[in-house]
């Protein structure tokens, strides 16, 4: 009788311990979906380490089914459980460490998709104020914005333009050309 209650509280702690790592597994995926886009390598080996200990977590599930519906053979069972739960806390750890080996980046990009986020709703909920402002400072700074656009710029690639053709500048085959060549012979770190 004893034996079996004691049983029977190993595998509700095993099912704890396996929900709360469920549990953090879930908030650490989510946090990796936010850059999915710019970190598409890193995402993907988060993913299959993720899905490789939800995996271990589903055969332990249905094992502690199977064993509680047979309560008889108590050493077998606790070392099933023992086998398990390091199996699980092994694979939990990695993952762990995986993510936060990248934390800081993490955070960096969150940060990042926040902001566009919250810029972009700005921007849409002040679609007629923006465009106000903007016709404004127009307006305000026409002589200004006119000067600007005709200031001389000399440009790395040896060319010359005014500041208001900067874009067609470069686009242009020139410094397309130059800039090509430019990046070959940089060094990236
Ligand atoms: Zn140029």
């Amino acid at each position: 009788m004893t034996d079996s209650v004691a049983l029977v509280k190993q595998f509700d702690n095993m099912r704890a311990f396996m929900m709360k790592v469920m549990e953090e597994n879930r908030q650490l995926k989510h946090r990796c979906e936010v850059f999915e886009a710019s970190e598409k390598r890193f995402t993907e080996t988060i993913t299959k380490q993720s899905e490789a200990y939800e995996e271990t977590i589903r055969e332990a599930e249905f094992t502690i089914e199977e064993l509680e519906t047979k309560l008889s053979d108590k050493d077998k069972y606790e070392e099933t459980i023992r086998v398990l739960q390091t199996k699980i806390a092994s694979q939990h750890q990695e993952f762990h460490f995986a993510i936060v080996d990248k934390d800081k980046k993490i955070a960096e990009l969150e940060k990042k998709v926040n902001r566009k986020a919250y810029e972009k709703k700005y921007k849409e909920q002040n679609k007629d104020k923006i465009k106000k402002q903007n016709k404004e400072y127009k307006e305000k700074n026409k002589e200004v914005i006119k000067s600007k656009g005709a200031e001389i710029v000399n440009c790395p690639c040896g060319k010359t333009h005014r500041y208001d053709n900067t874009r067609r500048h470069k686009m242009s085959a020139f410094h397309q050309k130059w800039l090509a060549g430019h990046s070959e012979t940089q060094t990236s770190p």
